[in-house]
């Protein structure tokens, strides 16, 4: 990812008429370097909107205004099954084979709750254009078959598809995904809360889809909704990069060629204030023999102002950044320190994404019988801040947080050009201006002028949108012991009422439908039916470097990368742990969040929390583990990061030195809320990534790094943070003994890594504010290699969700090994192949993917939101016998070539690249290793892939672990017929 520092010179201007479309306006936004053009189709007036800018990363988006009637799920089937082919592209699943075969940087669909987006993004023009190209006729002009309808929505199945006599159930992908979301306590929560407080507009439904009632959308329903919607003139482009606009506006116009304007009213309607607050009452699941008490979470809404009304907009994001964004937020700081419940609801915040913007406020880890007194301590607090306003600093500080995030160019997971069209979307989609809401550096600027002319601006806020505003909800989310066993029961006896209404020739039918729908799923597509594609030879066989020069500041080992980020320097700090003995280990994940959310010279943590605000943009830390190249050695690293504007990074240097070296962890209110926010998170991350703490649990026993992995990371982690956390009155004392004593043992000159990431201004002054700090860390301490006792076990862990995540992991080569190129490949391979085909399209689960990690040593077959448990199992062995008897035709080898080097490739921002280079050196990988690795893979055959899983897989597979997260009664039943059994654990 290159960017400037400056915007494109505009190319076309507004009045103009090109390929079919009118430029209703140019402007320039220099504050984020982007030339905006807004356009109209001539024909279908269909809406366009181009963000020119010099990344090369460009991004296609169409997307649609769908608002639901009710919550049968048809946007989010819908969204899944436009992917499944068009005239044109007569494939049975296009979007995994564009996943797979191409240099797609970003590609997804998806699902609002009034809207649907499908975004692709890459670096090379071909390959988008291509990608665009695609998705725009799968969107438009889809096949919909009955068969994707079945597969993707729902279908009627027999518990054993042969036998007549076995339980009716019902199947699907959405059904399945949707029941995984409806296991989520976090997402029931927001669910609730957004159907209560916009009763009578689409936001009452789940665009999603409510498990119970997917099964009555018909596919006649199905296919008008898209007649209905998926229009050119309900269609919104956005499109961002270095592309030109008239070349754009060229390629729409091909694709836009036989459609009309058509007549529909897709607007959103607004939902009517509300004169008095309303409550509601709802409930989660939680495990059988969970103790229910301090489980519930009790939030307030409110309904706020209109999307479009974007200065309000930004307004009550700031003032939500006030109240609620740091420690030293004094709404946030109410809750916490009352003690009322364990943690900040996780749901705090603004909601941006609906038609009227929502604010949401509450606690977890409480009882039902407080909601009053937290209630009234909410409005009271806000009532005692609109009369004596905020802190002058905070607003500095939370001003500054919107400065700097305006600031950094950020390319995580979404390219940047997403974070761009969420803002667009939050006005365009109500028919507002859609640019107004991305120039928020400038509007930031006025409004500062506007607080130093009214000094109350901010308190305003707080009477008009909060206190004087009756369109407020309570919401009460309960936990319930038996809650999922009704819903299971429920279900169970309207499937047994359903089947005992069938005939024998329904009954009949049904069995027939599903082998129909298996023999559709096993049919391989038409020869004639290709994607435009690029060939491996169109690929560049260089690699991406990063710029890096090393060095030492008393004798500190210092890496310097020279890179524009747009007046922002970052500087990690990477501390050595691997001699922490085995007992402290578990330890280093709370010092991490003890040390840098508390007080520290001499200042309490609430003093630390604005100095933070006000000159970085967050100071964060990371454990990781990894296995050098050779796989005999391992790297263990505690990670602190800080992030400052220039002007900013002298002050930064000083707070993360004043944070690690005089640190102060003893408040005890503060450590014992910060433990109980750590278990909280902790336990909110399992269902939503399941198949990940799966991963972990068995592959612990693997390698050091993967050890290392979960017992800071995983379930490990989580039942050591939740016995802290329950025996904190007793165990305080010794907790605060071993958080100091690592303290003093870990930050230290000679464990210390320094790496700096900044354009040259920024690494100059990020150089000379090195020494100071590195002179105040005392040296010496460091000790032996700490070596863990590895015994695996196979493992069913139970948990309170409807559907299950099972893992197998196996010991794998690191990356210097031959092998290593090879595995690379045949994980995607298994994931975009068999895998996908037997676990999510005929297993009906949302994912089945495989994943090798050279870091941990580490190859695992996984499973997502699965109906299934013993079949999974069954298909992780017949896809390692299947890839390792059988050779990948030529045609299929090139494709996933080309997706294993477009996942190499991903664009990174400055910070990351900074970050990978860090990495790269403790793991001992250098760019040649790296090219050589590249060529590998680009030379790669059918005969040295078949070769190479072949000798993995017979290697490998005594050295297999699995572990299932399910719940208690799914687990039992596979025991009945596993061999070995899976151990079973509860959760925690
Ligand atoms: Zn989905």
């Amino acid at each position: 990812m290159t960017i400037s520092n400056s915007c494109p010179v505009p190319t076309l201007a507004a009045g103009a008429l090109l390929h079919g479309f009118r430029v209703l306006r140019v402007q320039q936004i220099p504050e984020i370097r982007i030339t905006a053009y807004e356009m109209e189709h001539l024909i279908t007036s269909a809406k366009v909107l181009h963000l020119h800018c010099d990344d090369r990363e460009n991004l296609y988006t169409v997307g649609f205004r769908t608002p639901p009637e009710n919550s049968t799920g048809v946007p989010h089937i819908l969204e899944h099954s436009v992917l499944a082919g068009s005239e044109r592209y007569p494939l049975r699943d296009v979007f995994n084979e564009l996943h797979r075969g191409t240099l797609q940087t970003f590609i997804n669909a998806f699902t609002y709750p009034d809207k649907t987006i499908y975004p692709v993004a890459s670096q090379v023009r071909a390959d988008f254009f291509n990608l665009a190209r695609v998705y725009t006729d799968l969107v438009l002009r889809p096949r919909l078959l009955r068969e994707t309808f079945r597969q993707e929505g729902h279908h009627l199945e027999f518990s054993n598809p042969e036998d007549l006599a076995s339980e009716l159930t019902v199947s699907g992908i959405v059904f399945n995904e949707m029941k995984g979301a409806y296991s989520s306590p976090e997402a029931m929560m927001y669910r609730a809360i957004q159907q209560h407080l916009y009763p009578d507009t689409p936001y009452c439904f789940d665009s999603g889809g409510n498990p119970d009632d997917i099964p009555l959308l018909t596919y006649e329903q199905f296919k008008a909704f898209h007649s209905a919607y998926y229009s050119p003139t309900n269609a919104r482009f956005l499109l961002y990069g270095d592309i030109p606009t008239a070349d754009h506006l060229a390629f729409l116009e091909e694709m836009l060629a036989g459609f009309d304007r058509v007549k529909l009213d897709s607007t959103i309607k607004s939902q009517s204030r509300w004169r008095e607050p309303a409550s509601i009452r709802g409930y989660y699941p939680i495990a059988k023999e969970d103790d229910p008490r301090r489980k519930t979470a009790v939030n307030i809404a409110w309904m706020m102002a209109e999307n479009v009304d974007c200065e309000t907009a930004l307004m009550l994001q700031i003032v939500s950044g006030m109240l609620v964004g740091s420690a030293a937020g004094p709404l946030r700081k109410a809750l916490i320190d009352s003690g009322l419940g364990e943690d900040l609801s996780p749901l705090t915040g603004v909601e941006p994404d609906l038609k009227q913007i929502a604010f949401i406020v509450g606690l977890r880890g409480t009882d039902p019988d407080k909601r009053q007194s937290i209630e009234d301590l909410i409005i009271d607090t806000l009532k005692s801040i609109a009369k004596s306003g905020f802190d002058r600093a905070l607003v500095e500080g939370t001003l500054h947080q919107v400065e700097f995030n305006g600031k950094e160019i950020v390319r995580s997971t979404y390219p940047y050009g997403i974070i761009l069209m969420g803002r667009a979307y939050h006005t365009w989609l109500y028919d507002g201006d859609p640019l107004e809401g991305l120039n928020f550096p400038r509007a930031i600027e006025e409004i500062r002028k506007k607080w130093e002319a009214t000094p109350e601006l901010f308190q305003d806020v707080i009477r008009k949108w909060f206190l004087d505003n009756p369109h407020r909800l309570l919401s009460v989310m309960e936990p319930s012991n038996t809650y999922q066993a009704e819903q299971e029961g429920a279900f169970k006896k309207k499937m047994a009422l359903l089947k005992a209404s069938l005939s024998g020739d329904d009954l009949e039918n049904i069995r027939k439908d599903v082998l129909a729908l298996k023999k559709f799923q096993t049919e391989p597509d038409a020869p004639e039916a290709a994607l435009p594609s690029l060939r491996v030879s169109d690929i560049s066989r260089l690699i991406e470097t990063i710029p890096t020069v090393k060095a030492a500041i008393d004798n500190v080992p210092v890496m310097m990368h020279d890179i524009f980020a747009n007046g922002i320097g970052y500087l990690d700090l990477a501390f050595d742990v691997s001699d922490v003995p085995e007992y402290l280990q578990p330890y280093l994940p709370l010092l991490a969040k003890l040390i840098a959310n508390m007080g520290a010279a001499g200042l309490d943590y609430e003093e630390m929390a604005k100095r933070i605000v006000l000159k970085t943009g967050g100071i964060s830390y990371h454990l990781s583990a990894g296995m050098t190249t050779e796989g005999r050695n391992s790297w263990q690293k505690l990670i602190f990061r800080v992030r400052a504007l220039h002007r900013n990074i002298a002050d930064a240097v000083s707070i993360i030195s004043d944070i690690l070296i005089a640190g102060d962890m003893s408040n005890e209110t503060r450590m014992r809320d910060l433990i109980a926010e750590r278990k909280n998170d902790l336990h909110a991350s399992v269902i939503p990534s399941g198949h990940t703490f799966a991963r972990r649990s068995a592959g612990q026993t693997l390698s050091v790094a993967a050890y290392r992995d979960e017992q800071w990371h995983g379930r490990t982690q989580l039942k050591f943070v939740n016995i802290i956390a329950g025996e904190f009155g007793e165990r305080k004392k010794e907790v605060l003994d071993r958080l100091t004593f690592l303290q003093h043992m870990i930050f230290r000159r000679d464990r210390l890594h320094v790496n700096l990431t900044a354009d040259a201004e920024g690494l100059s002054l990020l150089g000379e504010s090195m020494p100071g700090f590195l002179r105040c860390l005392s040296g010496g301490g460091v000790g032996n290699l700490s070596m863990p006792a590895f015994s695996s076990i196979d493992m069913g862990i139970a948990i309170p969700a409807r559907v299950s995540y099972v893992a197998k992991v196996l010991s794998a080569p690191a990356y210097a090994d031959p092998l290593s190129a090879p595995m690379f490949v045949l994980a995607r391979e298994l994931s975009n192949g068999y895998l996908y085909k037997h676990i999510r399209v005929q297993g009906g689960a949302y994912g089945g993917m495989s994943l090798y990690d050279p870091m941990s040593a580490t190859f695992a077959l996984l499973s997502y939101r699965d109906p299934n448990i013993i079949s999974t199992l069954n298909i992780y062995r017949q896809a390692e016998e299947f890839i390792s008897q059988n050779k990948i035709s030529s045609g299929e080898l090139e494709k996933t070539i080309i997706g294993t080097i477009g996942s190499l490739d991903k664009p990174m921002d400055p910070s990351s690249r900074g970050y990978t280079a860090m990495i790269r050196n403790f793991t001992g990988l250098t760019d040649e290793d790296r090219l050589k690795f590249r060529h590998a893979i680009l030379d790669m055959t059918p005969e040295l892939l078949l070769d190479a899983a072949s000798r993995y897989f017979t290697e490998a597979a005594d050295t297999a672990v699995i572990a299932v997260y399910s719940s208690f009664e799914n687990l039992q039943k596979a025991n009945e017929i596993l061999e070995p059994k899976l151990k079973m654990e509860p959760l925690v």
